[in-house]
């Protein structure tokens, strides 16, 4: 899916420290690519570049354990999952179980309100329309919780909570009317079964919904949910994507499944997911070497084409061999992002002779 000398950001943040960071943007010139700083419309098509690097990495960075084990009240502690294994919740990696957990869309992804895209495997949809989700598992036990938790896509941004915007969630807001408090800072909220649990740990909020048995003659469980704030807003989640986790867990919080769901809360579906599909396009071609022109003119005035030769002793073959490749893919991401690929190209092709 990815071409072997190209490396997403986050792949390239993931190889170093910051200080490394900094070092190899002084020596090479140019800065390295920050996702705010570029066209806001290639935040919205990270999933081909980021997803397939990280499925390894565990974002435990959370707090203690200790902190998470406490409970806001005593009932929720007798009778659901705690959440010591919360952090795992906010791992990628997606996988069916022993259960065979698995999520389908329901019925109704065609018309105004929510749009599926199986390029890109996104939901695209509108504030306060309702998305209808099916779950399975095999065999169909009761006693299981099904947890949803919205998370932000990109990994640098993984641990932060996604909470709504002030605007949504101000008092005065008339969708906050009536609202159960503890629901409030909640993007995401679940519209058909009045049991679940809104939770808050460490600032992560995620819905817990005790599941029974699918009814006699159904083979799924339905569960809908519908989102009270959209990506595009300013405070909240900032223009940063977002995906939902599904976890089905056991009474004891044990993760027994994970599914996840690219999401994308906007004003216009149909509209942005034209969209991204159309930048995903380009960036495939992009992946294959070919011209890509920019969108946007003004990238191409703010990109610095001063040249800098480094000499450096690395230790390490391996080390070394990193090196090249991150200023390989450096150049590369700028040359597709300003369209001077003639110019890059030299420069490139230097480094690729003096890799094995
Ligand atoms: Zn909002």
């Amino acid at each position: 899916m990815t071409n072997a000398n190209v490396m997403s950001d986050s792949q390239e943040s993931a190889l170093m420290d910051e200080e490394t960071y900094k070092v190899i943007e002084q020596q090479f010139g140019g800065t390295l690519p920050v996702p705010e700083s570029i066209n806001e419309e290639l935040l919205a098509i990270p999933e081909e570049k980021v997803d397939t690097c990280n499925n390894n990495l565990h974002y435990a960075a959370l707090e203690s354990v200790g902190k998470l084990k406490r409970f806001k009240e005593e009932e929720e502690e007798e009778y659901y999952p705690a959440p010591e294994l919360f952090s795992t919740m906010l791992s990628d990696e997606a996988f069916t179980g022993q259960l065979n957990f698995q999520c389908s869309l329901g019925t109704g992804g065609t018309g105004q309100d929510w749009l599926y895209s199986e390029k890109l495997d996104k939901v695209f949809i509108k504030m306060e329309k309702v998305l209808p989700m099916r779950f399975t598992w095999e065999p169909p036990m009761s006693g299981l919780y099904l947890r949803t938790t919205m998370v932000f896509m990109l990994e640098q941004y993984r641990s932060d909570p996604v909470r709504r915007c002030h605007n949504h969630m101000a008092s005065t807001n008339p969708i906050n009317l009536n609202m159960d408090p503890q629901r409030i800072k909640h993007v995401v909220h679940c519209v058909n079964h009045a049991s679940s649990i809104y939770q808050e740990r460490n600032e992560h909020l995620s819905i817990l919904t005790p599941l029974c048995t699918p009814e006699a003659g159904s083979q799924y469980m339905p569960v809908s949910f519908k989102f009270l704030c959209k990506n595009s807003c300013p405070s909240g989640l900032n223009r940063r994507p977002t995906e939902l986790v599904f976890t089905l867990e056991d009474h004891g919080g044990t993760v027994l499944g994970r599914r996840k769901l690219l999401v994308r809360v906007c004003s216009c579906p149909k509209r942005d997911k034209a969209k991204e599909e159309e930048l995903s396009s380009m960036s495939s071609k992009r992946k294959l070497g070919n011209v890509v022109l920019p969108s946007s003119k003004k990238m191409l005035s703010s990109c610095d084409t001063h040249v800098y030769k480094v000499d450096l002793n690395i230790v390490g073959k391996e080390n070394y061999l990193t090196v090249l490749k991150i200023a390989f893919d450096i150049m590369a991401g700028q040359a597709a992002r300003t369209g001077q690929h003639e110019f890059y190209k030299p420069y490139m092709d230097e480094i690729l002779r003096k890799m094995p």
